[in-house]
C-alpha cells in the first residue's frame, strides 16, 4: 500500500461521516470539517427532513463500518407503502418487495449520531466540529476555515479533499484550481412541512409501512416512529391557490383535511403545522465532480435530488463505496481513483435523480391520471407473468445494487411496453384479466430477442 494520506473532509452529515471512517479503517489520517457545534451535530439542528429510509444501497455502506445492529436498534422495517383512498374508508397495502423484504425508517439525528459517533471513535479519525469551510484551493490542497466559537482563521493543507458539505456545498461554489465547478440548482416550486401525529390520531395507521394520502399537488407522507407517534409531511406548492400561502389558518387546514386526508384529524396537527416552516426541495446537477486531481465532491454536493424515491443518502453511501472499492483497485493511489470517480458515478447519479423527478411528477401530476393507473395495473400483471424479465421499479432501486444507469434503462423499457399495451388493449379490455394476459403474452412474444431482455 502507498504510504498513509491525509485526507480532509467538509461536513460531518450522513456521508462525510461515512467516508471519513471508511478511509480512516484504510489507513489514511483523516480530517473532518463541520461548521455546525458538537452539540448542535447530534441534535435536529438542520430543519431537515426529520426521517430517512435506508435501503439496500445504503445498508451495504452501514454494514461495511459494522454500524448494522446499532443502527436496526433505532431503525423500523417498512414493508410497503398503504394507500389511504380519497374517501378516507380504505387502505391499499403495496408491498416493497417480497415478504422477506423491507426498507428501514430511521430518525435522520440517530443516524447522524450514530454515524458521527463511530467516526470520531474510529482510529485516524480527528473531528473539527464549528469549522466553517470558506475556501479550498484545489491545486494546492489548501482549505481555509473559520472558527465560528472564536472567530479565527485556520488554514489546512491535505493531500486529498472530499467535499460531503451538502445541496448548498460551499465547497462546490469557492472552489478554486485549474477549473471551477459550473452547478444549476433547481428549487421546486413544492415545499413541505413536517408534523407529528400523536399517538391516539396514529393508533389506526399499521406502523409497517409507510403511509400515504396521493392527492396530487397537495399530499401527505407518514413515517412511523418508536414510540408510535408518526412524523408526517405534508408537500404542497408554495403559492397558488393549493399552496402553502393558502394553508395558514386552522379554518385553511381544517378544510384542506376534510377534502383530501378525511381520515386524519386534522385538529391534533394543526398548532404545529402552522408553526412549522416550510422546508424546500432542491435538486442538484454540476460538472465537474473532480479539480486537479486532489478535491472531489460526493453526496449532496455532487447530485441532491427530490426525495420522492428515498435515494439521496443511500446514493451518497453508494458513492462512499465506489471510492473506497476503487482505492482496492488502485492500491490506495487516491489520484488514479479520483482520475475515475466522476465517470464511473456522475451516469448513475444523474439517472437516480432523473427517476426521482419523475416520481415527483408522477406523484404530483399524474397519480390522478386514469391512464397513469392502467400503466400501472399493467406493469404490475407483467411482473407477476415474467417475474424475472419485468422486475418492478422500485424493487431494483431499493432491493438491489443494479446500477441506476441500468434501473433507469429498465424502468423506461417496462414503460414503453405498458405505455403499447395501453393502446392496444383500452380501458374497456383492461377490465378482463384474460384478455390483458393475452395481450401481454402476445406482445412480449413479438418483442422477443434482445429488446426485450431485462
Ligand atoms: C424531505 C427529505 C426526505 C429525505 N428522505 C430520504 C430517504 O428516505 N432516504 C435517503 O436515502 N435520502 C433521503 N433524503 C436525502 C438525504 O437527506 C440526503 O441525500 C443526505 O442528507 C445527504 O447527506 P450529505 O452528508 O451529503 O449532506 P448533509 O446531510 O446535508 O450534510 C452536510 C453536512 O455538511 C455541513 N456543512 C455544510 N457546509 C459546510 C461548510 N462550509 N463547512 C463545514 N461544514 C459544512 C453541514 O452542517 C452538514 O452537517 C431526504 C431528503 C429530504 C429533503
Amino acid at each position: 500500500m502507498k504510504r498513509p494520506q491525509h485526507i480532509a473532509i467538509v461536513g460531518a452529515g450522513l456521508v462525510g461521516c461515512m467516508l471519513a471512517t471508511l478511509l480512516a479503517r484504510r489507513g489514511h489520517m483523516v480530517s473532518v470539517f463541520e461548521k455546525r457545534e458538537e452539540s448542535a451535530t447530534l441534535t435536529n439542528s438542520t430543519g431537515r427532513s426529520t426521517h430517512l429510509a435506508i435501503s439496500a444501497r445504503g445498508w451495504r455502506a452501514i454494514e461495511a463500518i459494522d454500524a448494522g445492529p446499532e443502527v436496526l436498534r433505532s431503525a423500523l422495517p417498512l414493508k410497503g407503502r398503504r394507500i389511504h383512498s380519497a374517501n378516507g374508508m380504505e387502505q391499499i397495502f403495496q408491498p416493497y418487495g417480497d415478504d422477506e423484504q423491507a426498507i428501514f425508517a430511521i430518525h435522520r439525528n440517530v443516524l447522524n449520531r450514530i454515524l458521527a459517533r463511530i467516526c470520531a471513535s474510529t482510529a485516524g479519525v480527528t473531528m473539527h466540529f464549528s469549522h466553517q469551510c470558506m475556501h479550498v484551493d484545489a491545486s494546492g490542497g489548501v482549505l481555509e476555515l473559520t472558527n465560528s466559537l472564536t472567530g479565527e482563521g485556520l488554514t489546512v493543507q491535505a493531500d486529498y479533499i472530499f467535499a460531503a458539505d451538502g445541496a448548498f456545498s460551499k465547497v462546490r461554489e469557492r472552489a478554486t484550481g485549474s477549473t471551477r465547478i459550473r452547478s444549476a440548482v433547481q428549487f421546486e416550486s413544492f415545499g413541505y412541512k413536517e408534523v407529528t401525529i400523536p399517538v391516539a390520531t396514529a393508533a389506526s395507521l399499521e406502523p409497517d409501512a409507510m403511509h400515504a394520502w396521493p392527492r396530487g399537488e397537495v399530499s401527505l407522507f407518514a413515517f412511523p416512529n418508536p414510540d408510535r407517534t408518526f412524523t408526517a409531511t405534508l408537500l404542497a406548492p408554495f403559492k397558488g391557490p393549493n399552496g402553502f400561502t393558502n394553508i395558514c389558518t386552522a379554518e385553511d387546514v381544517e378544510r384542506v383535511f376534510a377534502q383530501r386526508f378525511p381520515d386524519v384529524a386534522a385538529g391534533q396537527l394543526c398548532a404545529e403545522l402552522l408553526a412549522n416552516p416550510v422546508n424546500s426541495l432542491v435538486t442538484v446537477r454540476c460538472t465537474p465532480w473532480t479539480i486537479d486531481g486532489r478535491l472531489a465532491l460526493l453526496g449532496d454536493a455532487a447530485h441532491a435530488m427530490v426525495p420522492f424515491l428515498g435515494q439521496g443518502m443511500n446514493a451518497g453511501f453508494e458513492d462512499c463505496m465506489a471510492i473506497t472499492e476503487m482505492l482496492d483497485q488502485h492500491d490506495e493511489d487516491f489520484r488514479a481513483v479520483l482520475s475515475r470517480y466522476e465517470q464511473l458515478r456522475k451516469p448513475h447519479c444523474d439517472a437516480v435523480t432523473t427517476m426521482s423527478a419523475n416520481t415527483f411528477d408522477e406523484l404530483t401530476k399524474q397519480v390522478a391520471s386514469a391512464h397513469f393507473h392502467l400503466k400501472k395495473q399493467l406493469e404490475r400483471t407483467i411482473h407477476r407473468l415474467y417475474p424475472e424479465r419485468f422486475v418492478p421499479p422500485y424493487e431494483l432501486i431499493a432491493f438491489t445494487h443494479v446500477p441506476y444507469a441500468e434501473v433507469q434503462r429498465r424502468i423506461e423499457q417496462l414503460d414503453n411496453i405498458a405505455e403499447e399495451l395501453v393502446r392496444r388493449i383500452g380501458p374497456q379490455g383492461m377490465q378482463d384479466e384474460n384478455t390483458v394476459e393475452h395481450h401481454i403474452q402476445t406482445y412480449i412474444t413479438e418483442l422477443t430477442g434482445d429488446a426485450c431482455e431485462a
